[in-house]
């Protein structure tokens, strides 16, 4: 979307006048503006409804401005404010006299004419450098949203510079700003009165059409992420694997998505063995016990893709009988966020709607907990594809609850048209090592490495602020994994950390092949399935701190932006 800021709104402001010092930083400036009448888009696309933001997202092309209580405004460098743009520049430029961090930090102007007198300033900073991508839009957005709150203000109008080199940096400014103003579940349940931070929040563009193209995607992909926020973001009791299913089903009831909830635990014993093991201990606690919760979504018309995710739901990881000592199980009700993903993902689906493409999900909900009926280092236990693995470290249980439900979707995706399987986990600390924050790795198995997808969507992935690195399974990776006797086919893990571990993220995925059979589909096979394991370990969030919702962008991007 080109041009969102053009000349038309700047005619509407008259004219700048003088700074004043305030606090011993030169922040304010007086500012005038007139702006005129106003109109509003009705988002025609998008049911609200399903959207589960606690305040409306309002398209503004229009110039009545009185509802709004601050305008952000989201540019890079001023040398760059040019045509209608010049105006901003000019209060800017004499902030700069006497601030050196106009372009570097949000400031706050005094605005006579802007509603509510406050005009934010937040800089994106360069955005033609070799290390600069679009993510310095979400950023700006996000900054800019949080000195608008602290300011008092609660109802935000977004103003986004268009770019000509990002071709989504007006989607990333709008979502970095909704990603600004989330709101924890457990505070919305718990604190009625806090459930929102902002009564609404106007996005301001010139062309309709565009801007409420914008705004669809940017809704349908924040509810998707507010989903997958609220399960791997929740404590571990909030989002126990019950509760989880409860949550996913009230989700997305009446929507498109079939959701079906495996609570048997004898049938999970039967169907899942090597998630019943990591289950063992917590299934003597009733409100711990495991779940398996499948989704299945069919856009309209042939089906031309099919993607199968397998999402890692660990509700909680205590390491199990190999505990996380040491002040390392802190944080690990996080360990759900690539189940959390999943679902956020077909909560986009339920509302984008995309045409041609057939889903079908399986989060596994479990949680690794510690006590007499634990499975232990040592064990041999038998797959479902009939893989003896002999466990090698209980804290390695993200594989174990994902390889049999990888194994079951293999076995549908002979049938499937044209299928693409994945698991989706906070697979391995060695994955934050590699990569640092706020990436997601990818690898490909054989069949999806010939098709070139980890070196495709990371090119996507990039555009839309979600990156992806990618990784390479080699042959050390399966070898690393192999029995080590006669004993066993399989071993489940070394006993280190993987981050102490050379290739500690990507022999769990040769693992994975392995034990779901899916090494009998490789590029020798006569029914090749291509497959890719994704760790979010790096990229899920902080804590403390809010889930990213990676890498719901980035396959959205891939997957459903061209079947709208
Ligand atoms: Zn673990």
């Amino acid at each position: 979307m080109k041009h969102l800021l053009s000349r038309s709104v700047y005619q509407y402001i008259a004219r700048y006048s003088t700074f004043v010092p305030v606090c011993g930083r030169y922040r304010r400036i007086v500012v005038a503006c007139s702006f005129h009448s106003s109109r509003y888009l009705t988002l025609s696309t998008v049911n609200m409804s399903s959207v589960n933001l606690s305040f409306p997202v309002i398209g503004c092309t229009g110039e009545d401005l009185s509802q709004y209580d601050s305008v952000l405004l989201v540019a890079d460098k001023l040398a760059n404010l040019k045509g209608s743009l010049e105006k901003f520049r000019k209060p800017l430029e004499q902030l700069k006299q006497v601030d050196g961090d106009v372009e570097k930090e949000v400031s706050l102007l005094y605005a006579d004419d802007v509603p509510g007198k406050r005009l934010i300033f937040s800089p994106t900073g360069s955005l033609d450098q070799d290390t600069d991508d679009v993510r310095k839009f979400q950023d700006a957005a996000e900054k800019g949203i949080k000195r608008c709150l602290q300011a008092g203000s609660k109802s935000p109008l977004l103003f986004s510079v268009p770019s000509s080199t990002y071709k989504y940096a007006d989607l990333a400014a709008v979502l970095g700003a909704l990603h600004a103003l989330y709101v924890p579940l457990e505070i919305r349940e718990a604190l009625p009165d806090k459930k929102t931070k902002v009564s609404k929040l106007g996005v301001w563009g010139e062309d309709k059409e565009k801007l409420t193209s914008v705004l669809n995607l940017a809704l349908a992909l924040e509810a998707g992420r507010i989903t997958c926020r609220d399960i791997g973001g929740s404590d571990p009791e909030r989002m126990a694997a019950p509760r989880v299913a409860e949550f996913v089903q009230s989700e997305l009831k009446g929507s498109c998505v079939k959701v079906e909830v495996i609570s048997d635990q004898d049938k999970i014993q039967r169907e899942y063995p090597l998630l019943a093991a990591v289950n063992r201990a917590a299934k003597c606690v009733e409100r711990h016990r495991a779940r398996v919760i499948t989704l299945t979504y069919q856009g309209e018309g042939p089906v031309q893709q099919t993607l199968m995710l397998v999402g890692k739901g660990v509700t909680y990881d205590t390491g199990g009988a190999d505990i996380k000592a040491g002040g390392h199980m802190a944080g690990m009700h996080r360990d759900k966020c690539g189940a959390a993903a999943v679902a956020g993902f077909f909560k986009t689906l339920s509302i984008l709607k995309p045409k041609g493409l057939k889903v079908i999900g399986a989060m596994a909900m479990v949680r690794n907990s510690v006590g007499s009926d634990s499975y232990v280092a040592d064990e041999i236990l038998v797959s479902r594809s009939g893989v003896r693995v002999r466990v090698g470290n209980t804290d390695a249980e993200g594989r174990m609850a994902m390889a049999d439900l990888l194994c079951q979707m293999r076995e549908k995706a002979t049938s499937e048209v044209n299928p693409h399987l994945f698991t989706v986990a906070t697979l391995t600390g060695h994955a934050c090592i590699a990569v640092g924050d706020g990436y997601t790795i990818v690898l490909d198995n054989g069949p999806a490495w010939k098709d070139k997808f980890a070196r495709d969507i990371q090119d996507v992935s990039e555009e839309v602020g979600d990156p992806f690195e990618v990784s390479t399974l080699r042959r050390e990776d399966y070898a690393f994994t192999r029995g080590k006797s006669e004993y066993e086919d399989v071993l489940q893990c070394n006993n280190a950390a993987s981050s102490c571990t050379a290739r500690g993220h990507q022999f769990p995925a040769a693992f994975l092949v392995l034990v779901s059979g899916l090494d009998k589909h490789g590029v020798d096979s006569s029914k090749p399935l291509p497959y890719s394991h994704l760790d979010i370990a790096p990229s899920s969030g902080p804590f403390p701190g809010v889930p990213s919702g990676a890498p719901i962008l980035a396959l959205s991007a891939y997957y459903i932006f061209n079947r709208l």
